[in-house]
This record gives structure tokens, C-alpha cells and sequence, in this order.
């Protein structure tokens, strides 16, 4: 029988639940002539990925994003069921005897290492492992920060670099208005940090952050950004290259550091230091085992073939006090067991979404990717909207050519038994909106916009469970 009527929908899984799974659920809904039915899985209760636990709690305007989310969710045709992890609680296998096409969202869930020495000292992180702890993530509620250090440093020039920055730098009259934690805010608020390194290893003009970040740090309540004058001038190469290109944004980004460059001490009592055309070669440790400093090499930039231009280290080193070190280089996907992985490059192999065989270098019939976990970790939570639309756009081509899996157990009678016999205490979407509810009438009565539920635990008692 025909796949996709009204008789015999097409059964598709989405497995995450962050931005790209709902826009891949969207434009499979919006679909003419289809009839389709979406399971979409998460391993944590709550729904959102990156959304809920990796946008700073201080850009709250971009969380409202998931409104749109909510509307695909409340489609007849759409179920959630979160805290059930593939993999561990089902596996890929278990997928493939429910539904006639799995499309792997997991996004990337670890981060890139710098590969120096002292990397693994005490109070050297992962900048994704402060974010997500000071997001409420279920796993990371119990790391561990030591605050009590007065100058840090965060590696990378990015925006999650600049949203840690961001976090660091804040006084807790500002993150009180947050969602932030409430175990972070009461850490932060404790916070001795004076001094913050922002590093990077290019010039002004090749940093990741966007106009937007950059300029925001220049409107923090009680802190001060500093930019040395030398290291807002460019180097002839990146000046060259701006009077080629007139790349608008990229002027934009070096006036404003300019502009900071030009700014006196104003008295505010925490510093954010912009450092540009320096890489850490080495943390040093003390006696306990404690980063105490950074190693810094200066960098000049040089062109490559491609006429991009890549820093190289000279002879000059540098010598910094830090405490606490966040590398912020980058995330990094996770392999999910079962499903084709590019190791060196954190992804899952794929062409346009399709998931490829590594022996065979053919498409593993009825399995896509889409957003990170497809392309890596790049661009803002609108970029995986067409990146979502590639994929599904294969999986209607070969929806067309009848090249999906053949399903033993295609009801969705069959998947929902399997989830209650896997994992019973899964959380549903209508669970969500009540912890939703709950979490937000926590927030009122401290006149935030949200208290968060940061342990399963409490998510299930707050249900009664
Ligand atoms: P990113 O934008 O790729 O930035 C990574 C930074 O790490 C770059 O400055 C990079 O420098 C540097 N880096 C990489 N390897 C390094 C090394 N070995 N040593 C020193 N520095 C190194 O990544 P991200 O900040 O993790 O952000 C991920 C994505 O999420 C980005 O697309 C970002 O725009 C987006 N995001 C957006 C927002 C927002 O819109 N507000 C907030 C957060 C994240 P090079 O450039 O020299 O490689």
C-alpha cells in the first residue's frame, strides 16, 4: 500500500528535539498530498535543545523562538517523548522496525579541545559544559566552577565565547532578571572574578562574534571592556583584504573595537579584556595541580592558498595570572551508537542529509540528518531551518522512489508501546506544558522570567510522580 495517504502515513522519527528537529517536523507537516505522522524523541524530559540549554539566559528575547515550536507540537499528528535516549534506553534498530524514515537532529553535545598541555588541570573547562551548567542542564547542575578566583580567561572569539564572557562579567542585579539557574546566580553572585582574557588567535577582522555580541559587551552594567589601541589596528594583510572586500560587518566589528579601544577606565569594578593575534601554547599548574597561568604566543597572520588568513605563531610569548580557563574553540558531535560517524570531523556522514555507508558509500536507505550533527556546529538557529528543508526535501525524493525502510511494526499503537516498555516514565509534550507552567509561576513570585527545573527529580515530583 501506498505510503504517505491517508491510509497509510508515513511514520517518521526525529530524534532531538532542539530547533532543527521542529523545523524538519514543520516542513514535512507542510507537505502537499502527504500524510505524515512525527514521533520526535529526546534524551532529556524537556524539549528545545540548545534553545533551552545553550542560549544565555540574559538574551531572553531569543528564547521566544519556541513559541513557534509550540505550535508544531500541538499538531494532531505530532508526539513528544522526551527522556527517552536512543541508544541507550532504544536502539537505532528499534527505530527501524516502527517508522519508514529517522531523521538524527542530536546536534553537537561536547566540545572541541585545544590540544596544549595543562588542558586537563583543575579549573580548566569546556566553555560548553559552564554554559550548559548555568542553563540548568539535567547533567551538568553538579559541576563545579571555582569562582572564588579573580581573573579568568575564555579562549576563542566566538559568540559563546562572548556569551560566557557575558555571564562572567554580569552583576547579579542583571542575571537576576535572567532564567539563569538558581544555584548559578547564587554561585555568581559569590563570584570574586575581577578580571576576564577573552583571547583570540587571528586579528579584529576574522573574529567569530557577530556586531550584535560585540556590542552588547559594551553595555554591561559593571564592567569595562578593554581593547589595547595596537590590538584594534589591523595588520596590513587584514586591511588589504577589508578595502577589497568593503565587507560592511566586518567594518562595523573593527570600529566598535576601535571604539573600545578609545574608552577611558570608567571605575566599574570587573574588566573584559579583548586579546587578539594570541594562542595559549601551555597552562601552568601549581603544586595542587591548579592552573595559576596562561602561556600566550603572539601570532602574525599570513595568507593561505585560498586567500583565507591563518595565524602563525613568532617567537614572542607571553606570560598571564588566570584561575580559570573556558576554552571556547568550538563544539563537537557525539557518535550515536549505530549510526555512521565522521570522527575527525564530528559529524554524522551524509550527502545533503542522507545518511551514508561507509562501506558501501551509498545512502543507508530511510535515515537523514539535519543541523549540527549534519554540517557542524556553525551559524544562528534560523541557519537549520533550510538546512532542515535539504534534508527533508531528500527524504521526499526517495519517499517518491519507495526507497524507505519497511517497518515490522508501523502503527503508532506499536511505538508508543515500545516507549512505555523501554522507558515508562517518559515525559510527554503535554508533561512539558505543565512543568512549562510550573516553572514560570516560580519565576513570577521572584519576578524572573522563569525558575527552571534543573534535576529530573523535581520535574517528576512537580507531576506528581
Ligand atoms: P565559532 O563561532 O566557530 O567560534 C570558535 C572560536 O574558536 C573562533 O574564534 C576560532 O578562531 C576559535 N578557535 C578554534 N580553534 C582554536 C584554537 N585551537 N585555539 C584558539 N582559538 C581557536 O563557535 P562558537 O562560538 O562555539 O559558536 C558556535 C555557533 O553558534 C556559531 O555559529 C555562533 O555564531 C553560534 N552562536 C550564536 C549566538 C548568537 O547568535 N547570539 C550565540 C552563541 C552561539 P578562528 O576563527 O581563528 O578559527
Amino acid at each position: 500500500m501506498e505510503v504517505g495517504t491517508d491510509a497509510n502515513p508515513l511514520r517518521v522519527a526525529i530524534i532531538g528535539s532542539g530547533p532543527t528537529g521542529f523545523y524538519a517536523a514543520e516542513h514535512l507537516m507542510k507537505r502537499e498530498r502527504l500524510a505524515v505522522e512525527i514521533d520526535m524523541y529526546d534524551r532529556l524530559p524537556t524539549p528545545f535543545g540548545l534553545v533551552r540549554g545553550g542560549v544565555a539566559p540574559d538574551h531572553q528575547k531569543i528564547k521566544t523562538v519556541t513559541k513557534a515550536y509550540d505550535r508544531i507540537a500541538a499538531k494532531p499528528n505530532f508526539r513528544f517523548y522526551g527522556y527517552v535516549e536512543i541508544g541507550t534506553d532504544m536502539t537505532v534498530g528499534d527505530l527501524r522496525d516502527h517508522y519508514h524514515q529517522i531523521i538524527y537532529c542530536t546536534g553537537a553535545q561536547t566540545d572541541r579541545d585545544m590540544g596544549i598541555p595543562g588542558e586537563d588541570l583543575k579549573g580548566s573547562h569546556a566553555a560548553t559544559e559552564f554554559v550548559a551548567w548555568y542553563n540548568g542542564h539535567p547533567d551538568y547542575r553538579n559541576f563545579e566552577f571555582d569562582l572564588s578566583q579573580e581573573r579568568a580567561a575564555v579562549i576563542g572569539v566566538g559568540n559563546v565565547a562572548v556569551d560566557v564572557c557575558r555571564i562572567l562579567c554580569r552583576t547579579s542585579e542583571e542575571l537576576a532578571k535572567t532564567d539563569i539557574a538558581d544555584y548559578a546566580l547564587e554561585a555568581l553572585s559569590k563570584s570574586c572574578i575581577k578580571e576576564v582574557h577573552m583571547v583570540g588567535r587571528r586579528g579584529p577582522a576574522q573574529a567569530a562574534f557577530s556586531n550584535p555580541e560585540i556590542k552588547e559587551l559594551g553595555e554591561m552594567a559593571d564592567a569595562t571592556v578593554c581593547v589595547l589601541p595596537e590590538d584594534a589596528e589591523l595588520d596590513p594583510l587584514s586591511r588589504d583584504k577589508l578595502e577589497a572586500t568593503q565587507d560592511k560587518a566586518m567594518m562595523k566589528k573593527v570600529a566598535t573595537l576601535k571604539e573600545f579601544s578609545r574608552r577611558g577606565s570608567n571605575g566599574k569594578s570587573r574588566r573584559l579584556r579583548l586579546r587578539f593575534l594570541a594562542s595559549p601554547v601551555e597552562l601552568v599548574g601549581d603544586a595542587a595541580g591548579q592552573v595559576v597561568k596562561m602561556r600566550l604566543v603572539r601570532n602574525e597572520l599570513h595568507e593561505q592558498e585560498d586567500g583565507a588568513l591563518r595565524p602563525k605563531p613568532t617567537d614572542r610569548f607571553e606570560e598571564v595570572d588566570v584561575g580559570l580557563v573556558f576554552r571556547s574553540v568550538g563544539y563537537r558531535g557525539v557518535r550515536l551508537p549505530g549510526v555512521p560517524f565522521h570522527e575527525k570531523w564530528g559529524v554524522i556522514l551524509n550527502e545533503k542529509g542522507r545518511v551514508m555507508d561507509p562501506d558501501t558509500n551509498q545512502p543507508m536507505v530511510g535515515e537523514y540528518t539535519a543541523g549540527w550533527i549534519k554540517r557542524g556546529p556553525s551559524g544562528i538557529i534560523g541557519t537549520n531551518k533550510p538546512d532542515a528543508l535539504e534534508t527533508v526535501n531528500c527524504m521526499m525524493e526517495d519517499l517518491k522512489e519507495s526507497s524507505i525502510l519497511n517497518p515490522s511494526r508501523p502503527q503508532p499503537e506499536a511505538a508508543e508501546e515500545m516507549v512505555r516498555r523501554s522507558k515508562p516514565d517518559f515525559f510527554s509534550y503535554e508533561d512539558w506544558h505543565r512543568l512549562d507552567e510550573c516553572e514560570m509561576a516560580r519565576g513570577k513570585e521572584l519576578n524572573r522570567p522563569r525558575l527552571k527545573f534543573t534535576c529530573v527529580e523535581d520535574m517528576k515530583s512537580a507531576l506528581g510522580r
